[in-house]
């Protein structure tokens, strides 16, 4: 494609997301229904899309195509210019941009940003927020999108947008400024009002939602983020979005190997709910209820469903089947009931 041509598409690429993110924020302002949210959600996202494409775009025009090593370069430009190009998805254009353009997500703590956008956006197509007030959580996980963009456009738009886009851009700037500080404004007030509820919380972990560690677990309550009211609606929802969001580990890179799914059937209430790896709950030290002789040790697996919590002493994994278990063999290595049974059985 010829370069003008490359430059006139960035342009219009960029004027698009342009519209896409002003509509966002203004959908956003003031007090919306969730309605009005979940389609300012949907819009940050396209938004998002078509602005990481847009740079994409400028590195190398035939990086935007998902099937461009199936098709001459001319049926390429021809379906991106009449709009019929099947194009990348974000997140293979976070990684062009990494690993090609060499945009450091990473070391400017923007690393999984546009995934948490993806994400959110899931959650408003499939209307799980329309129950109740527009959750806390929702507002600012939106925040956290629009600073992403607005950190995006500053690097790598501000001083090398083309032509009369780069007015846009910096009208654009100066506009999301003022509403990701009224967020932050909102954030920071949200935190006052409820710092003394986080730090009464006994046990705590990591929310998902909002990053913070706010969420109470203990036997006696069920689990619920003090910062942004997340409220699992059971233990199995709780564990897996705990696992994928906070543990990082990604469910479609353990169904295809490698990496292992830690959430398991509960030894104590049998729902699949039990997370090995839970972060340290943050007991006191010198708690005495600890079943380990040599002292406190901090809790190694965690149920999202009944909250029961244990270390490795107390419950590790069968040395035979490798599941969870409670029960150890003669020699003192953890074998399961069943594993037990078939020993005795062929002894
Ligand atoms: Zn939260
Ligand atoms: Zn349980
Ligand atoms: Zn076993």
């Amino acid at each position: 494609m010829e370069p003008s041509k490359v430059n006139e598409l960035e342009q219009a690429l960029t004027e698009n997301a342009l519209a896409f993110l002003r509509r966002s924020v203004e959908g956003i302002e003031g007090s919306p229904c969730n309605r009005d949210a979940e389609f300012a959600i949907v819009d940050l996202a396209v938004g998002v899309e078509v602005l990481l494409k847009a740079r994409v775009l400028r590195h190398d025009w035939t990086l935007i195509c998902a099937d461009r090593a199936k098709k001459s370069e001319e049926q390429l430009e021809r379906e991106l210019l009449a709009g019929t190009a099947f194009t990348i998805t974000p997140t293979s254009a976070v990684k062009y941009l990494a690993e090609e353009v060499g945009v450091d997500f990473k070391a400017n703590g923007y690393d999984g940003r546009v995934e948490q956008v993806s994400k959110l956006r899931n959650r408003a197509v499939h209307f799980t927020l329309s129950q109740g007030p527009l959750p806390i959580s929702v507002t600012v996980a939106y925040g956290r999108g629009l600073d992403f963009v607005l950190w995006f456009l500053g690097s790598e738009f501000r001083d090398s947008a083309p032509g009369r886009t780069a007015n846009l851009v910096e009208d654009f700037i100066e506009d999301l400024t003022a509403v990701v500080g009224e967020i932050n404004d909102f954030v920071v007030e949200r935190e006052k009002s409820v710092a003394a509820n986080i730090r009464a919380i006994e046990r705590c972990l990591t929310c998902p939602r909002c990053d913070r560690r706010a969420v109470s677990f203990t036997e006696r309550d069920p689990i619920r983020c003090a910062f942004c009211l997340w409220n699992p609606a059971d233990g199995e929802i709780a564990a897996a979005e705990y696992v994928s969001e906070v543990l990082g580990t990604n469910q479609y890179r353990t169904v295809k190997g490698g990496e292992e799914w830690p959430v398991h059937e509960c030894l104590s209430c049998g729902e699949l709910a039990m997370v090995q790896g839970i972060e340290d709950l943050g007991e006191d030290p010198g708690d005495a209820g600890s079943l380990n002789c040599d002292g406190y040790v901090a809790p190694h697996w965690g149920c999202f469903s009944c909250r029961m919590s244990a270390g490795y002493p107390e419950v590790d994994r069968c040395s035979r089947c490798d599941q969870p278990t409670t029960q150890g063999g003669d020699d003192g290595t953890s074998i399961c009931s069943e594993c037990w049974a078939e020993v005795l059985k062929s002894d």
